[in-house]
């Protein structure tokens, strides 16, 4: 049994974000949450569209400071649809007695599905089934099926359908003081007798977003003619239908909807082609619908993953919805789009869907799915190389330094202040100075590269950036002659809680342990390139970044003289100074707090700060171990002249598992990782509980505010690369199995090498390989040292 539906039964208004999150439905174009349809924003649902690279920017004032935020904006809600017998109240779940409640996620189809029934103070009872659809088949494309039944009673039914666009952006509390009106109303019309369309702008980004919605009774297919009505304001645009209900006869109503923006490509203007798009259509709700499934079942061909055996259907359901969200935040029709990837999905607006480092979590099932999107979305971080180089350059450095939380131009968009809900004070955020996420930019090209073999784009694109980061982090560091040793100060790493050392006023960290290992990692990969390219294009790089052969010997140089610090021992410092920190008292702060995930909030509303302690909130020293094996980690560490014993890794894992509070849900994920081969049965622990980090909201409300996609991605390829222990190097694809506690077995498909179809098999006993027919070259897959050839249609068997 491979579990695709995620159901929800009885309404339950504290739950109600936490399921529109997880119910949002999205193509990777726009998304719209799970949130009810006769609901507007209020306590309990939170109605939010967001298409995706549509942000802008305004400047609110707080703490007596202006501060200016962009932000990915909540688009005209669509959703709207409601019903009330003629005379009657119009249908509000919080109001009237429900008599039955079910929702159920169809993850399989992308379908979501409402079924409830209500009685209204009349005794008048009424059943209404709802399902809805944002077509992975026309990206522009949604639809709303209502089916009401008068089940005691005949008389008029009112309908009433709208395309609401006064929305704002307040879907996070903790952004509720700042400015959340992005849009400003354009106009609104009626193009036909059941077609209305609405269009409204982003206030400063000047981004028109318009809709056109076209609702219909229909009976066997057929659309019947009701009176209807419409009604106009700024900003809002509603049909009202007429229809009679007879008791016990259904009545269905179809809404169908189709969004564009200003920016979207092959289209006259942006109200036309949304008008044009349902206006045009030949078929119905049902028609669509089954095109969109069919989307959905090609996409599940490729990307399901099998557990085997009777694992837990728990972890399986998990795993199928991380699978889903991810698939339905970035796909094929985000290629066009010049975007990232959201930390938060396009489900939310917590981080008001900026991208971050998370992307390094996420590339590497894309790669080996749908190598073409990845492509896309490194340009995204390509196209915005001048303005990283500009960063670089502003703040005093060479090279490029991309932003820690990027939006639509590329520019720093990290906030300048951030809101301590515990203590209701407006705090200043240094998490800029997390320069590593240059690291995972330079990282994610180095992957795909590796994944496919793309020698096109790594020549035009890929190597411009890695070799600009490469001089960005030869430019940071700073030589001391005393230790005969680079330095790289005044960062942060991974781990938030640190931002600056206790004693001083300055912020940032020097010699974080993540960043200057990594750095050193870059400059290897940057010498690399050089050697990679072509010598044309090498030859063409080098004069237009004005390479010299010295700048190139400084990178060798740095790569071997990047400090790293170590105490007690051989654990390696997360920074310099770490080991003068104190010691928490974890128990105790749990005994008085329960919940210490956000150990930084707890501390900062009592006085105190996590600066002083030896606390992270996240993976930051064991990232290393995550993102590079042993044998690269120790010969890293030995280029630049350290010694890391075998035996010091399990040290190390141990000692900062230890002093992680793990708010991060990306934490889990890098836990589970280094603990795979070691122990498997905490290595399964983190494992599960990052499933459940989003079905079950462990970080405490958050989920509501949208997807932890980073975590999302990270477990589904923990089952992929970690268990399997896939590693593409040398062009081999390297397999080293290492089955956790909880899996009988793992089987997927990957395209790798030209190939659409390489599937695995894994059980405890045995390997199997087999390689679809095709055109494509043989494929070298490599099994305990020992590789061999597979050709297309062939098929080898390794004993465990
Ligand atoms: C984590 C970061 C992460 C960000 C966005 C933060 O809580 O500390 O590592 O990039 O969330 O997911």
């Amino acid at each position: 049994m491979n579990p695709l539906v995620l159901a929800y039964d009885g309404f339950d208004p504290p739950d109600e974000g936490l399921r529109e999150g997880l119910c949002t439905l999205s193509n990777g174009y726009f998304a719209t949450r799970g949130a009810a349809p006769e609901a507007d924003a209020d306590a309990v649902h939170y109605p939010g569209t967001y298409v995706a690279g549509c942000y802008n920017r305004l400047v609110s004032r707080v703490a007596g400071r202006e501060v200016e935020n962009e932000d990915l904006v909540n688009a005209p809600n669509w959703l709207p649809l409601t019903v009330r017998p003629q005379g009657g109240r119009w249908l509000d779940l919080g109001a009237q007695e429900l008599l039955a409640y079910r929702q159920e996620l169809d993850l399989r189809r992308g379908v979501l599905t409402r079924r409830l029934r209500v009685r209204d103070p009349d005794g008048r009872v009424t059943g209404l089934t709802q399902r809805r659809f944002v077509s992975m088949d026309d990206p522009h494309l949604a639809g709303l099926e209502t089916t009401v039944v008068a089940e005691n009673w005949s008389g008029p039914l009112e309908v009433r359908s709208a395309l609401d666009g006064r929305v704002v952006n307040a879907g996070v509390e903790r952004y509720r003081a700042l400015d959340g009106r992005h849009l400003e109303p354009v106009e609104t019309g009626q193009a036909a007798d059941d077609l209305v369309w609405l269009q409204a702008q982003t206030r400063s980004s000047a981004i028109r977003i318009a809709q056109a919605a076209t609702t219909r009774v229909v009976r066997d297919g057929q659309a019947l003619s009701v009176p209807r009505r419409t009604e106009r304001e700024p900003g809002y645009v509603a049909q009202l239908l007429t229809v009679e209900a007879t008791e016990g006869e259904p009545i269905t109503v179809e809404k169908l909807v189709a969004l564009f923006t200003s920016k979207d490509r092959a289209i006259a203007e942006a109200g036309g082609a949304a008008r044009e798009r349902v206006g045009r259509l030949r078929d119905g709700f049902d028609g669509r619908l089954e095109r969109h499934v069919l989307a959905w079942d090609q996409l599940w061909r490729r990307c399901a993953i099998d557990l085997g055996g009777d694992g837990d259907p728990e972890v399986a359901l998990a795993l199928n919805l991380h699978v889903f969200h991810l698939l339905q935040t970035v796909s094929e029709h985000t290629i066009d789009l010049d975007v990232g990837v959201p930390a938060r999905g396009l489900h939310g607006e917590a981080y008001r869907g900026h991208i971050f480092w998370d992307e390094l979590f996420i590339f590497s099932f894309l790669n080996l799915r749908f190598p073409e999107l990845t492509r896309a979305l490194l340009r995204y971080r390509s196209r915005r190389l001048p303005e990283a180089r500009e960063t670089a350059r502003a703040a005093g450095y060479q090279g490029a330094m991309y932003p820690w939380q990027s939006g639509s131009d590329g520019r720093e968009e990290t906030q300048l202040l951030h809101l301590n809900p515990k203590s209701g004070r407006w705090l200043p955020d240094r998490s800029h100075r997390q320069r590593h996420v240059s690291i995972a930019v330079a990282y994610n090209v180095w992957q795909y590269y590796q994944v496919t073999g793309d020698l096109a784009f790594l020549s035009a694109y890929g190597a411009e950036m890695l070799l600009e980061i490469a001089r960005f982090w030869a430019s940071i560091a700073s030589y001391s002659h005393a230790l005969d040793r680079y330095e790289i100060r005044g960062v942060m790493g991974p781990d938030e809680y640190h931002d600056g050392y206790p004693d001083r006023d300055e912020p940032g960290l020097d010699n974080n342990a993540y960043t200057n290992v990594m750095a050193a990692w870059v400059l290897c990969r940057a010498l690399d390139t050089l050697e990679l390219l072509p010598d044309h294009r090498r030859t063409e790089l080098e004069e237009r970044l004005g390479l010299a052969r010295e700048e190139v010997e400084r990178w060798e140089e740095v790569s071997r003289k990047l400090r790293v610090c170590f105490h007690d021992g051989d654990i390696i410092s997360q920074f310099e100074g770490y080991d003068e920190l104190e010691e928490l008292d974890w128990e105790g702060l749990a005994a008085r707090h329960g919940n210490i995930r956000r150990l930084d909030r707890i501390l900062e509303a009592e006085g105190d700060t996590t600066n002083r302690y030896k606390a992270s909130k996240q993976a930051d020293v064991l990232m290393l171990f995550y993102l590079l094996s042993a044998d690269e980690l120790r010969g890293l560490l030995d280029r630049l002249g350290y010694r890391l014993e075998p035996a010091a890794i399990p040290r190390n894992v141990d000692y900062y598992l230890k002093r992680t509070s793990h708010g991060s849900t990306l934490s889990g994920v890098v836990n589970a990782w280094v603990l795979a081969r070691s122990d498997r049965a905490r290595s399964w622990r983190f494992f599960t509980e990052a499933l459940a980090s989003d079905l079950h909201d462990l970080q405490g409300g958050t989920t509501a505010e949208g997807i932890h996609l980073g975590a999302m991605a990270g477990t589904v390829d923990l089952a992929q690369r970690c268990y399997t222990g896939l590693e593409t190097r040398e062009d081999v694809l390297w397999l080293s199995p290492s089955l956790p506690e909880g899996l009988d077995g793992l089987g997927f498909d990957v395209r790798y090498r030209g190939h659409w179809g390489v599937n695995l098999q894994l059980t405890r006993r045995r390997l199997r390989v087999q390689v679809a027919a095709s055109d494509a070259a043989p494929i070298k897959v490599g099994v305990d040292g020992q590789v061999v050839e597979i050709p297309s249609g062939g098929m080898r068997e390794f004993a465990l």
